[in-house]
């Protein structure tokens, strides 16, 4: 077996499990990268990114391609692989996904978070039918139509920002007065005259016009009045939760699932180790899922030379 054993296995390839691809490789590991959607994570469904120091403006899925390229320069070995569990033998782990086992002396767990849903009547049904979580991917059937955007983050505020420069007018949904957004964010969202508000509202139904979306029902939750609002895309940016549902049992979550480490982002089970959104943390951007990862490489090496 010591021949097919890897000196890490990086669950996830999004900045996090890239850049711990990039520190294992060049600290000489043999490292194996697995992913089941595509390099970047969330990266690549990010329009602009402009906090990442360096470039000042940069596409989310260019960023991706210059990452996962940076790690396939150095022998990153990148597989696809759902992994649906860990298994842990002390001096080895088995990474298990739905096609193939592989062991590790080591594993980082990068593997993330994803788009929460509303759980409101039409979403489930109107989904890919108007509704999504993409403004990148599917703002552009939209091209002069009305949409909404739900949520208040980040990541609506931007995105509302991008579909305002492909569509007629976007509504932001938002259950309260005050955004989480960045002020920057914000500002701009508010000298966009093709932004509008819905505020402390929520979404009571998303409503289907032959087979589409054709309206969304929102509720003022001060007032309790209802109304529709004539749309045919709902773009839904209302947080994320972590994917870790097949780590539970082994490794220390919190009471949201996020995973519990140490600064040196180890868990509770010696050899493995987390980085990037998965983790509990307070910042969540890009830059500090890097960081993440860097340390977790760095640490991973260090539990392995202390092996022998
Ligand atoms: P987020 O910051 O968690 O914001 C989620 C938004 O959805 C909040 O405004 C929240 O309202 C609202 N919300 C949650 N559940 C809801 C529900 N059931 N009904 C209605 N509204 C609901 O999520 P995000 O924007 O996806 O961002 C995720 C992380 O990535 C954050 O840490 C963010 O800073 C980061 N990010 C950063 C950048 C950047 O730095 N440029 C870009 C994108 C994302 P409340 O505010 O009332 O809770």
């Amino acid at each position: 077996m010591e021949n097919n054993i890897y000196d890490l296995i990086i669950i996830g390839a999004g900045p996090a499990g890239m850049t711990a691809g990039v520190y294992g490789a060049r600290a000489g590991l043999k490292v194996l990268m697995l992913e089941k959607g595509a390099p970047g994570g969330q990266m690549v469904t990010t329009f602009e990114v402009e906090n990442y120091t360096g470039f000042e403006q940069i596409s989310g899925p260019d960023l991706s391609m210059k990452m996962f390229e940076h790690t396939q320069k150095l022998g990153v070995k990148y597989a696809y692989g759902d992994v649906y569990g860990i298994e842990d033998h002390k001096t080895y782990k088995v990474v298990k996904t739905e096609t193939e086992n592989h062991q590790g002396k080591t594993v980082i767990i990068a593997t993330g978070t994803l788009t929460r849903k509303l759980n409101v009547p039409g979403e489930e049904e109107l989904s890919g039918r108007g509704i999504s979580w993409c403004a990148i991917c599917d703002g552009a059937f939209y091209r002069n139509k009305d949409v909404v955007v739900v949520g208040g983050g980040n990541s609506a505020i931007e995105e509302a920002m991008y579909l305002a420069g492909i569509t007629n007018k976007v509504t932001i949904i938002h259950r309260r007065q005050e955004f989480r957004a960045d002020k920057i964010s914000q500002d701009r969202a508010k000298a966009n005259p093709k932004i509008k508000y819905e505020l402390d509202a929520v979404v009571e139904s998303f409503n289907a016009n032959n087979g589409k979306l054709g309206s969304i029902t929102v509720k003022n939750v001060k007032t309790n009045e209802t109304k529709d609002l004539l749309a045919e895309g709902a773009f839904l940016y209302v947080g994320q939760d972590p994917v870790t549902s097949m780590f539970k049992g082994l490794i220390n979550l919190d009471q949201r699932g996020y995973v519990l480490a140490n600064v040196n982002m180890e868990t509770n089970v010696p050899g493995i180790f987390v980085a990037g959104d998965v983790r509990q943390k307070e910042l969540r951007q890009i830059i500090t899922a890097t960081s993440d990862g860097a340390i977790a490489a760095q640490n991973a090496l260090k539990f392995i030379e202390g092996m022998h």
